[in-house]
């Protein structure tokens, strides 16, 4: 079997998808993006896709080894997520050669279900209750909400006093028997960081996300000393050598996105690193479908896997969802905040080929929002 065709679709709200043919008509599917940055991550598979058209999509190890280090240069968001998603697409192409789905590959299936959570937002504190209730509604066990606005490098009394009331509601509204994690989002400084976390620990939230910036990973053991609660970070990451420092820091949860580190084959070995350690993956995943059919092989196989993040009703995505983009909704239908095993091959998902070449043809144009402190200067989003 050959690669005999790569073909990227540029789709709303934000994502790219990239189409692998080959010459016995397999089709993989796979999601190479960097929100935000999708251009060039698009000329990015462009320039690997040179190197894969005419060779056996079979050799996915070789594959992944040439386009991330053949270059010389290597690492960063646009490279390692180009090559995720060629990756993901070649799961794809030889789990559907197999007529298995990936996880079967992968060693088969380690849990039935995949618990994951909601993601209700944050930024409107006004808004946490009425978010809240409608995700318990739904039938999820767990859900996420950034833990500040914008915030001053050394936090007022009043900023401070507004991330853990947003804590303390949703303490109050999930009650005990679920779960919440509170992203920092990269907003918080080291100090304000080592000042909020053991203030927060009496609402004993899952985890907090991105306590500071991947820029400062020597602030890490402090705080994972300043509190008991357990530290999540990695959307920022993309290789197993990133992931090393924070593990030996102590960082208990893991949170690398499958379409921006590595893909498939670099996500499980970043699961079996953070083995080592006892830490936990919960793969980032605000993104769409193919993404998150990735994301779900990985859990059904990863020992060490804790919850997935995924993106429907995520309040950046206005003009398209994620099920627009599938045939059949049915892996993705959540039962009490879970998505079941299947046994269907490859990703275990059916894109919906019309629609996603309706919608390159619409585009977008996403760009995070940019903002700025009181004073006119630059904010962390
Ligand atoms: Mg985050």
């Amino acid at each position: 079997m050959k690669i005999t065709r790569v073909e990227t679709f540029l789709v709303p709200p934000r994502w790219m998808f990239v189409r692998v043919e080959t010459d016995a008509g397999l089709i993989g599917w796979g999601e190479p993006v960097v929100e935000g940055r999708a251009e060039p991550v698009r000329a990015a598979v462009e320039v690997l896709a040179e190197y894969l058209l005419g060779r056996d999509p079979s050799r996915i190890e070789d594959h992944w080894q040439v386009m991330t280090k053949g270059g010389f240069y290597r690492g960063g968001p646009v490279l390692s997520s180009a090559v995720a998603g060629l990756d993901q697409a070649l799961w794809d192409i030889k789990g559907k050669q197999y007529g298995v789905p990936v996880h079967q590959l992968l060693g088969g299936p380690v849990r039935e279900r995949v618990r994951a959570y909601s993601w209700i937002g944050g930024d409107e504190p006004a808004e946490i209750r009425d978010a809240l209730a409608a995700q318990i509604e739904a039938g999820f066990t767990a859900v996420k909400m950034n833990g500040c606005g914008p915030m001053t490098p050394v936090a007022t009394r009043a900023e401070i006093r507004d991330c853990l009331r947003r804590a303390e509601t949703a303490r109050e509204v999930l009650g005990d028997e679920r779960d919440f994690g509170l992203d920092f989002h990269g907003r918080v400084s080291p100090a304000n960081a080592r000042r909020l976390l053991p203030l927060l620990a009496e609402h004993a939230p899952m985890f907090v996300e991105e306590p500071v910036l991947p820029d400062y990973p020597h602030s890490l053991p402090d705080l994972v000393n300043a509190s008991s609660i357990p530290l999540a970070l990695g959307e920022r990451l993309f290789t197993r050598q990133e992931f090393l420092a924070p593990l030996q820091a102590g960082v208990a949860i893991l949170q690398p996105d499958i379409s921006h580190a590595g893909g498939i084959s670099e996500l499980r070995r970043i699961a079996a690193l953070a083995e080592t350690y006892g830490a936990q993956l919960a793969p980032h995943c605000p993104l769409g479908p193919i993404a998150l059919a990735a994301s779900l092989q990985v859990a059904f196989t990863t020992p060490n896997f804790l919850i997935q993040e995924q993106s429907i009703g995520i309040h950046y995505n206005q003009d398209a969802e994620l099920l627009d983009y599938v045939t059949d909704p049915e892996p993705f239908r959540f039962q009490g905040g879970s998505l079941a095993r299947t046994d269907r091959p490859g990703l275990g998902i059916t894109v919906d080929e019309p629609a996603v070449r309706a919608a390159d043809k619409k585009g977008h144009a996403w760009r995070n929002p940019l903002w700025r402190h009181a004073d006119g200067s630059f904010a962390e989003w």
